[in-house]
């Protein structure tokens, strides 16, 4: 059986209604092949970051060089729950921006950030 051409398709998660196209494709990921995600659904996910990764404030201070000004790492964070590594996080492009720019006083890149934090 050949995939019926110029027929609706609804995202299941924005629920738009569209006709899928070369240039906006559907993606089933079920069974039922009327149920699945839009190209703009199925991107975004795919390019979803991490949440921030908690770092020990041994990390914090021995790699990240909390608190030592320029040599301290711009991706560190410090929010309620402590110390965060903030690299490949959503924050992260915020960060690249400021440090393009010049304008954060935390200038050190001091470790690959999560998963194995090696230091560079
Ligand atoms: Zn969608």
């Amino acid at each position: 059986m050949s995939k019926t051409v110029g027929e609706k398709r609804t995202c299941r998660v924005c629920e738009k209604t569209f006709v899928p196209s070369f240039i906006f494709d559907f993606y089933p990921d079920g069974e039922d092949p009327s149920v699945g995600r839009c190209e703009r659904c199925m991107m975004t996910e795919l390019f979803k970051k991490p949440d921030p990764v908690s770092v020990t404030p041994e990390h914090a201070e021995t790699v990240c060089k909390s608190g030592k000004g320029e040599i301290a790492c711009s991706f560190l964070g410090l929010g309620e729950g402590g110390f965060s590594c903030l690299k490949k996080s959503s924050f992260e492009s915020a960060i690249q921006e400021r440090r393009r720019a010049g304008s954060i006083g935390a200038k050190g890149d001091n470790c690959s950030g999560p998963p194995d934090f090696k230091i560079s």
